[in-house]
C-alpha cells in the first residue's frame, strides 16, 4: 500500500461477498480495490496513478495490447494529441516523461485564425518553456500499456470485452468472456459508448455536429518550429499540428458528406484536395500516413458519479476536437478522482459510495462544461454566415493584442487554471 489509506476490508463485508460472488459464476473472478472499464489513454493513467496511491486495479478493455513503439497502432489510429503542459505534469508524476519525450514534439506557438484576424500565444505569455507536447497516440498507448504492465498493482485484461456491467451492495460486477470482476468501485474509462454510463442511468446529453473529423500525418514542406497552427475555414476548422522530423498532424473537418468524397479519395487526390482548400495555410504538403475519420459531437453526462461507479475522459464528456483538449480533460479527470478517492479512503469510508464521490463531480463537470462551451462557440461562430466570421476574427485579434489576454488564453489552453490536483501541482 506504500503508506497510502485503503479501504477497510471488514471480515464480515469482504466473507459474504466472496460467498456470493462464488455461487454466482465459476468464472474466474478479480477483486480489485478499483474495476477500471477501459484501456484508452485515460483508463491505462488512471490504473497507473491508483497503484501509485496503493490501489489494486484490473483495467478490462476490449482491444489487443498495442505494439513497442506503438507504429502498428499509428496505423490504425492516425491521431496526434496535444497534451497541455499542466497535464503533461501528471505523466511526469507517474515517470513516463522520458519515455514519452523520446517522440513527442514540444509546441511552443499556437496560432488560430479566421479569414481575417486571429491570436497567436507563445509559451513565454505563460512564463513555461512550451504550452505542451504533441504525442502521436501509437505511442501514447504504447508507453502507458509497458508502464502499467509494468505494475504489480494493475492487471491488465487485454481482448476483454465488458458485456454487463451490475452496480449493487457491496460491489459492481463486470462481466466479461470467461471472467468476471468484483470491486466496490468500477470507473468507466471506456469511450463515448460507455457501457458503465448506461448501467449508472446517466443520461448523456448533447448533438451531433454534421461535421467528420479527417485525421492523418502529412510532411511539411518547411520547418513547423513548434507551431500548433488552425484555420477556421467555412465548413470547419483545419489544424497542423507539429510533430518530429517537421511532419504534422492534419486534422481537417469538413461536414461529413465532404469529408466522405475525400476519403475515397486515392492520395494524390487528396493532397490535391488538400492543396486547394489549405492554399497558403499549407504548401506543399504531401502524405505521409494513413487517414482516419471521427464523427464529431458534444455530449456531457448528467453527472460524473453514482453509487458504486464514477465516468472519467470520453465517457463523461465528448467534445470538439478543434481545441485539442478532449484528453486533457479527461486526464484532469484523472488528477482529480484520485485525490476524491484517497480523500475517501484516508477517513475509513466506501470509496464507491455516491457520498464519497460526489466531490468529483462537483470538481469537474463546471470546467468540462466551460470548455465544451467555448469550443461549441468557436464552432458555430467560425461556420456562421461571412460578416460573423469575421467579427469574430477582429474580436479575437483584439482580445490577442491584449498581453493578460494573452496569458489567460495560454494558461487556458495549457490546462494550468482553477483548482489544480495534486498530479498536477506546479
Ligand atoms: C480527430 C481528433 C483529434 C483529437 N485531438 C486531441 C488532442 O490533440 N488533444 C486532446 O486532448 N484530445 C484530442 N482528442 C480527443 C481524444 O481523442 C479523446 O478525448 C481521448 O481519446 C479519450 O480517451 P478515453 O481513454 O477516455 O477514451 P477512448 O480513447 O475512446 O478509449 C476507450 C477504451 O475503452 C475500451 N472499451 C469501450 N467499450 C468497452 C467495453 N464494453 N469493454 C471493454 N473495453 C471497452 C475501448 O477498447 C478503448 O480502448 C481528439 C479527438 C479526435 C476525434
Amino acid at each position: 500500500m506504500g503508506g497510502a489509506a485503503r479501504l477497510p476490508r471488514p471480515f464480515f463485508f469482504w466473507s459474504a461477498r466472496v460467498y456470493v460472488c462464488a455461487m454466482a459464476s465459476a468464472a474466474k473472478i478479480h477483486r480489485p480495490d478499483v474495476a477500471v472499464a477501459g484501456g484508452g489513454p485515460v483508463g491505462l493513467t488512471l490504473a497507473l496513478a491508483l497503484a501509485r496511491r496503493g490501489y489494486e486495479t484490473v483495467v478490462a478493455d476490449a482491444g489487443t495490447p498495442p505494439d513497442k513503439g506503438g507504429a502498428e497502432q499509428a496505423k490504425a489510429d492516425s491521431r496526434a494529441f496535444f497534451i497541455a503542459y499542466g497535464c503533461w505534469r501528471i505523466f511526469r508524476a507517474l515517470g513516463l516523461e522520458e519515455a514519452l519525450l523520446a517522440g513527442a514534439e514540444p509546441v511552443t506557438q499556437i496560432e488560430a485564425e479566421g479569414r481575417i484576424g486571429g491570436i497567436n500565444f507563445i509559451a513565454e505569455d505563460c512564463a513555461e518553456p512550451v504550452l505542451g507536447y504533441m504525442v502521436e497516440a501509437g505511442l501514447l498507448a504504447s508507453v502507458l500499456h509497458a508502464a502499467a504492465a509494468a505494475e504489480a498493482r494493475v492487471t491488465l485484461l487485454s481482448r476483454a470485452r465488458i458485456d454487463h456491467v451490475a452496480l449493487g451492495d457491496p460491489c459492481a460486477v463486470l462481466k466479461l468472456t470467461g471472467a468476471e470482476v468484483h470491486a466496490p468501485l468500477v470507473i468507466g474509462c471506456d469511450g463515448a459508448r460507455s457501457i458503465v454510463r448506461r448501467a449508472a442511468g446517466l443520461r448523456f446529453e448533447g448533438h451531433d455536429y454534421d461535421a467528420t473529423a479527417i485525421s492523418t500525418t502529412v510532411k511539411l514542406s518547411k520547418p513547423h518550429n513548434g507551431a500548433a497552427r488552425q484555420v477556421f475555414l467555412p465548413n470547419g476548422p483545419m489544424a497542423v499540428l507539429p510533430l518530429k522530423d517537421d511532419r504534422a498532424n492534419l486534422i481537417w473537418t469538413e461536414k461529413a458528406a465532404v469529408a466522405g468524397a475525400l476519403l475515397a479519395l486515392d492520395d494524390r487526390g487528396f493532397e490535391l484536395e488538400l492543396a486547394k482548400k489549405a492554399g497558403d495555410f499549407l504548401p506543399d504538403a504531401k502524405l505521409a500516413g494513413a487517414r482516419h475519420s471521427f464523427p464529431v459531437g458534444l455530449y456531457i453526462a448528467e453527472r460524473f458519479d453514482a453509487q458504486r461507479a464514477a465516468l472519467a475522459g470520453d465517457s463523461a464528456h465528448v467534445i470538439h476536437p478543434l481545441g485539442g483538449q478532449g484528453l486533457n480533460l479527461g486526464l484532469k479527470d484523472v488528477a482529480a478522482l484520485v485525490d476524491v478517492i484517497a480523500t475517501a479512503g484516508r477517513a475509513g469510508l466506501d470509496i464507491g459510495a455516491a457520498s464519497a464521490l460526489e466531490p468529483y463531480t462537483r470538481w469537474r463537470r463546471a470546467d468540462v462544461a466551460a470548455t465544451a462551451a467555448a469550443m461549441e462557440g468557436f464552432a458555430r461562430v467560425f461556420s456562421a454566415p461571412l460578416p460573423v466570421r469575421l467579427a469574430a476574427g477582429l474580436a479575437l485579434s483584439a482580445a490577442g493584442s491584449v498581453r493578460e489576454a494573452r496569458k489567460l488564453f495560454a494558461k487556458e489552453a495549457g490546462g494550468d487554471l482553477g483548482e489544480l490536483p495534486s498530479l498536477m501541482a506546479r
